[in-house]
């Protein structure tokens, strides 16, 4: 049992009540230094499943950006469209961008499928940096690989897909 010690504060495993893993609590031990010397910090934090299949998330989700009245633009790509995915005997499994509405910069990413805990380190950058949904189109992605698929799900954003129907 914990103690409530006031003016302490805690983070990593040891804060009750949030998803604690060991990138999150990592992270937020540098965001406590740099507020120690008074220095804003901002972490993008992704949520990984370590499961089979794996799954990841960043950012807003549709449900949240109905719920607060954002303007946004949803892509999703099925991984059976991705060669490498089947390869690693991928199923069902998709890739989801959520953009918003005007500019389309790059809000929320979700992923399920083979490499998703590494492939949402792009949606992590994406988000941290603010790159739209553009810059990703522009960026040439390696054959054969699942992170084709980051690139084929922003261009289904602007119905601008190549290996499904728009
Ligand atoms: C089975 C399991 C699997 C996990 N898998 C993943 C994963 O795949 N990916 C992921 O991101 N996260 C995973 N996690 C979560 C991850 O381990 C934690 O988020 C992370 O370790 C938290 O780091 P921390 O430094 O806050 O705490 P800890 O790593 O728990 O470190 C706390 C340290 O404090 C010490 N300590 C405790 N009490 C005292 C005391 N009174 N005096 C002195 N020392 C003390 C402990 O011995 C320990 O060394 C997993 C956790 C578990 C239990």
């Amino acid at each position: 049992m914990g103690a409530y010690v006031p003016d302490a504060c805690a983070i990593g495993g040891c804060v009750k009540g949030y998803v604690q893993p060991a990138h999150t609590a990592s992270a937020v031990g540098e965001v406590a230094a740099e507020n120690i010397f008074n220095q804003e910090a901002h972490y993008a934090n992704p949520t990984c499943v370590y499961m089979e299949p794996e799954a990841a998330s960043m950012g807003l989700t549709e449900e949240v950006c109905k719920a607060q009245g954002f303007s946004y633009k949803m892509g999703k790509f099925p991984l059976t469209a991705n060669g490498k995915s089947l390869i690693l005997n991928g199923d069902e499994d998709l890739v989801k961008i959520i953009a918003g509405g005007e500019h389309r910069e790059i809000l929320g990413m979700h992923i399920v499928g083979p490499r998703a805990t590494d492939l949402i380190g792009r949606g992590t950058l994406a988000i941290g940096t603010g790159c739209t949904v553009d810059e990703i189109i522009v960026t040439i992605h390696s054959h054969a690989t699942v992170t084709e698929s980051i690139c084929e799900t922003a261009s289904t954003v602007e119905k601008r897909a190549i290996h499904i129907k728009n």
